[in-house]
């Protein structure tokens, strides 16, 4: 008989102790094994993140299967691949639900096309009937939504968009079972990492307060201004991707469709037009701000405070009134 259950996959730690996306992995998780009659199972691929069993458990979760080999350590995608075609090898039917990374969205179509089964990216939202899997997905960079269905009960893999589902309550039942599994990892990485990237300070996806730059700007030094206001309010310095692309500013502060999706209180952005391909990265702030010379910058449809002006002269006005107030 095909597997009614659902697994969530994941590959990463970050400094909460807990996989990237946890909190609504395991609410979305949750939710499709109630409706599937199916375990909650949560595979782990490399280091354990030390907080999951508890956040697990709070969830429901049956068991945490936890793959160690030393091939899954650091970036592993090949390995990883292999592991995660060898757990679902053995459960045919089952629903795997990753958190899309920029690691996962290297594994998560070879883990589909390994199985030989469906993949769907960009996931918002997804629900499980009798006859099958209903799946609504980001496209066009966020800018549409596009629907799709799995029929019958044939294995399904999908990657969960950042910060797109509230992450439903969490109950207390103490902390998920942990069992070590060993799967076929297969052959030595045909990829290995020459350089890491070291970021450091809090990362966008977790920041609260964001202020971020774009090209109005208009020169490197001026960023300085966007840094001094982000200070002032406790916040963090988001980028639009041509400064990036200048070298004005390190990738891992770009905000948008090829950066990081945000979902801060408040987002301040100065000198950003209002290309999809970056407010598919903030309109889930709470509060938009956008600052704009343009009054007809695209920015101004999505934002609830726009201010029409020159970047320059307002960033260091509104830090002066932040700090005297
Ligand atoms: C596949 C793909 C992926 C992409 N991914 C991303 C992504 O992840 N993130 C991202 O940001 N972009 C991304 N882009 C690029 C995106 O399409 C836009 O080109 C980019 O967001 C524009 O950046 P910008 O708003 O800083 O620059 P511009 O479009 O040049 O806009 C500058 C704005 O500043 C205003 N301005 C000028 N002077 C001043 C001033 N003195 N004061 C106030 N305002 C002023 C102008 O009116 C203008 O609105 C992607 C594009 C593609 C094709």
């Amino acid at each position: 008989m095909a597997s009614r259950d659902v697994v969530l996959l994941s590959i990463d730690s970050g400094r909460d102790g807990l996989p990237s996306n946890a909190l609504r992995l395991a609410a979305m998780g949750r939710r499709l094994a109630d409706q599937r009659g199916g375990q909650l199972r949560w595979l782990v691929l490399g280091d354990l993140p030390t907080q999951l069993a508890t956040l697990a458990g709070s969830y429901g979760v049956t068991a945490v299967d936890h793959a160690d080999d030393d091939s899954l350590g650091g970036w592993a995608g090949d390995a990883q691949v292999n592991a995660a075609a060898s757990y679902l090898g053995d459960r045919q039917g089952a629903l795997l639900i990753a958190a899309q990374t920029f690691d996962s969205r290297c594994i998560v179509p070879r883990i589909a096309a390994r199985l030989g089964c469906g993949v769907v990216m960009n996931v918002v939202d997804l629900d499980s009937d009798d006859d099958g899997l209903s799946l609504t997905a980001a496209a066009y960079g966020g800018d549409t939504r596009s629907g799709y269905r799995f029929e019958g009960d044939a294995t399904a893999v999908v990657a969960l968009g950042d910060n797109v589902v509230d992450a439903g309550p969490a109950g207390s039942q103490g902390e998920a079972p942990l069992e070590t599994v060993s799967l076929d990892c297969g052959e030595p990485e045909r990829v290995s990492v020459v350089e890491r990237a070291v970021t450091e300070g809090p990362r966008l996806e977790d920041a609260e307060v964001i202020v971020a730059g774009g090209r109005g700007l208009q020169d490197a030094a001026n960023l300085g201004l966007v840094e001094e206001l982000a200070t002032a309010l406790g916040g963090v310095v988001g980028a639009s991707r041509p400064i990036v692309d200048d070298g004005w500013i390190d990738r891992s502060q770009q905000v948008g469709l090829t950066g990081s999706i945000t979902r801060p209180r408040l987002y301040i952005a100065a000198g950003i037009s209002g290309a999809s391909q970056h407010m598919v990265g903030c309109t889930s702030a709470k509060t938009l701000v956008a600052i704009n010379i343009d009054p007809d910058a695209a920015v101004f449809r999505q934002c609830r405070y726009g201010l029409v002006g020159d970047c320059l002269e307002l960033l260091p006005a509104i830090t002066r009134a932040i700090k005297e107030s």
